[in-house]
């Protein structure tokens, strides 16, 4: 393992270029975060970026969904002052118009099916990757729980959670060495830290040269959300894997440079040995995640949203149960989906659903009393 100032000993996978920064290879863990401005607002992206890099932030991801969000990404680039990550969601074809102004891109296996189905996932990877050589960037697998490839998890078995994130990771790995493309990293997240323990423990053992992003999707808002994630990242950090961690947080684009001091904090504890007292947080109990809100996020109203339903949901904290407060239609549908009760927003209206059935659209001051009622229900019929 190489010792590195001022970040725990990390256990030496391949390094990649990311703009000025390098990931893996025993370098310090870099510390990332996401813009939660709309990214076509160039003056407020910018601003936000001067933001989180004056709180620390190594590389800051974007994330683009329109014509105007690249335009404006263009716009953004040159003067970012930080390497840029972007996000190709469901967009694979995006990356030739993005990999220009940014040094990394993040393609989500579990996205590629949505645009050419008659095209293989081997055929999109190569585009990505060839894509990304040609601009000089660096490529993120990003495997999410809440959005593994159909294909994938139709081969195990419906409770196990790990295994088809760990199938999709290593198969795209294999796309993309076959390629001859190894200036990637990989991320396993869920919103359960136990799960991102075992996933990236697991990975580690079988692909010990690939740099592995860390961090816990959807951990909800502080306090919470940063026990939650302290809790996966310690004992990996400690056993030397991560070469880069995000910390996601529900909280206003204001304070997003939390996600960062928060990051930093764990990576100083663990070099000098404080950990939490618990390995991971206790079981039971009612847990609220909620998305850390980035570009896509369609009311401002979001973070209050999700600190509203805390605050009604407390007098249930001892039933275990998940309620999953998302921040767009694009990703809330999925994301709620192992979720007791889900929400996510709209512009005008929550919509909820109670485990995957749908229950419709509610105004933000009808949705909490709603909410309640089917949590009653629920508590009431256990
Ligand atoms: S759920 Fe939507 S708003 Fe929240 S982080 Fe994901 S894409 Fe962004």
């Amino acid at each position: 393992m190489a010792e590195v100032g001022g970040s725990p000993p990390r256990r030496r996978t391949r390094a990649i270029r990311v703009g000025r920064i390098l990931l893996g290879g025993g370098h310090p863990v870099a510390v990332q975060s996401m813009a939660a401005t709309r990214t076509r607002d160039v003056a407020a992206t910018l601003a936000q970026l001067r933001l989180l890099a004056a709180a620390g932030a190594d590389i800051v991801r974007v994330a683009v969904d329109s014509a105007q969000d690249v335009a404006a990404l263009a716009e953004i680039g040159p003067q970012a002052g930080v390497p840029l990550s972007v996000d190709l969601q469901e967009n694979y074809q995006l990356v030739v118009r993005v990999a220009p102004h940014v040094q990394k891109v993040r393609y989500n296996p579990g996205h590629l099916h949505h645009h050419e189905r008659h095209r293989s996932a081997a055929d999109k990877v190569a585009f990505i990757a060839a894509a990304a050589a040609e601009h000089d960037c660096a490529v993120r697998i990003g495997v999410n729980c809440g959005s593994v490839d159909p294909s994938v998890r139709a081969r195990f078995a419906p409770s196990d959670r790990v295994g088809p994130m760990l199938a999709s990771a290593l198969e795209h790995c294999e796309l993309l060495d076959r390629l001859g493309f190894s200036r990637y990293c990989v991320s396993l997240k869920d919103s359960d830290p136990r799960l991102v323990v075992e996933a990236n423990r697991r990975f580690a053992r079988q692909r010990p040269d690939v740099p592995l992003h860390l961090g816990v999707t959807e951990a909800g808002m502080p306090p919470e959300g940063i026990f939650r994630t302290r809790s996966a990242l310690e004992p990996l950090l400690a056993a030397g894997l991560g070469d880069t961690l995000r910390v996601s947080l529900t909280v206003p684009a204001a304070e997003k440079g939390q996600e960062v001091a928060v990051g930093r904090q764990i990576l100083a504890d663990v070099a000098a040995g404080r950990f939490l007292s618990e390995p991971c947080p206790p079981a039971g109990g009612l847990t609220i995640v909620s998305c850390p809100s980035c570009s896509r996020v369609e009311n401002e109203a979001f973070v209050e949203l999700a600190q509203r339903v805390r605050a009604a949901t407390a007098y249930a904290r001892r039933h275990p149960l998940t309620i999953a407060v998302m921040g767009c239609r694009v990703n809330g549908p999925g994301e709620t989906d192992d979720a007791d009760l889900g929400l996510w927003c709209g512009p005008a209206h929550v919509h909820l659903k109670r485990g995957r059935k749908a229950l419709g659209q509610f105004s933000y001051d009808e949705i909490v009393p709603r909410l309640l009622r089917e949590l009653d229900e629920i508590i009431a019929s256990r």
